[in-house]
């Protein structure tokens, strides 16, 4: 069964005098575990597709469903709630808390989702920072850290509620060259170890060679599917 499928998506931006046709006719498959990424130029639809995926926006029309769920039939509230149980974020620009440790950072979604107990979460908490290689950096402020390690410290954050799904929206563009790599071989490894399923979008023709299924978009068309095997 595919984790996610779309039928027949649009999504048009309407606007006082304009209309922008932001994604046309999009049908795609994705499956568990995969490590999927959306690539193409700025004003392609790359950041409409990942909103839509995490029921952040609605389609103009179209069919999406995400574990079997029909996702585009759900009000306000239901998204929400279907957010915080099945999927993961990660940001561009990191979105961690600065007046908390990188710890507390990780912990933050258990603390404000789940009532585990203190034990457990904090098991947890330790075992996702040692996975991100960042179980020494665990005390240390946010502004004390690289931005590679900010995005280890999100990608731990991202996973602290087991989602089935993590998207991450152009993840690598604050990074150097060595930090992207690092930070786009974690979420291969993981979306493997762990049966995660990162979908993620970049510019990045550097990047790109890492992944194992690319879509790639233009003018809100997709162009190509590429699975390496
Ligand atoms: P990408 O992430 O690939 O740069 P986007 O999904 O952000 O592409 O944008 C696709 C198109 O939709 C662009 O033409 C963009 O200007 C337009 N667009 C995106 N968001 C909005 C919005 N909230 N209102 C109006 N137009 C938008
Ligand atoms: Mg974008």
């Amino acid at each position: 069964m595919s984790l996610i499928s779309c039928d027949k998506v649009t999504k048009i931006y309407k606007m006082a005098e304009v209309q922008i046709r932001a994604l046309s006719d999009i049908k795609l498959e994705i499956f568990s575990s995969q490590f999927v990424s959306f690539v193409g130029p700025s004003g392609s639809g790359k950041t409409t597709m990942l909103n839509l995926f995490g029921c952040l926006d609605k389609p103009t029309s179209g069919d999406i469903r995400v574990m079997d769920t029909d996702i585009v039939k759900l009000n306000y509230v239901e998204r929400a709630k279907f957010r915080g149980e099945h999927l993961g974020f990660i940001f561009q620009n990191f979105n961690l808390i600065p007046v908390l440790t990188v710890y507390e950072n990780v912990e933050y979604p258990l603390v404000m989702v789940k009532s585990l107990p203190r034990e457990e979460r904090e098991k947890k908490v330790l075992s996702l920072l040692d996975e991100v290689e960042m179980l020494d950096q665990k005390d240390k402020m946010i502004n004390q850290i690289s931005g590679g390690q900010k995005q280890r410290a999100a990608i731990a954050r991202a996973l602290t509620t087991d989602p089935k799904i993590v998207l991450a929206d152009e993840p690598t563009a604050n990074l150097d060259h060595d930090s992207a790599y690092k930070v786009i071989h974690l979420m291969k490894k993981l979306s493997r170890k762990i049966g995660t399923t990162f979908i993620f979008s970049t510019h990045d023709p550097k990047i790109v060679k890492e992944i194992d299924i690319i879509y790639t978009l233009e003018d809100g068309v997709l162009v190509n599917r590429q699975e390496k095997k």
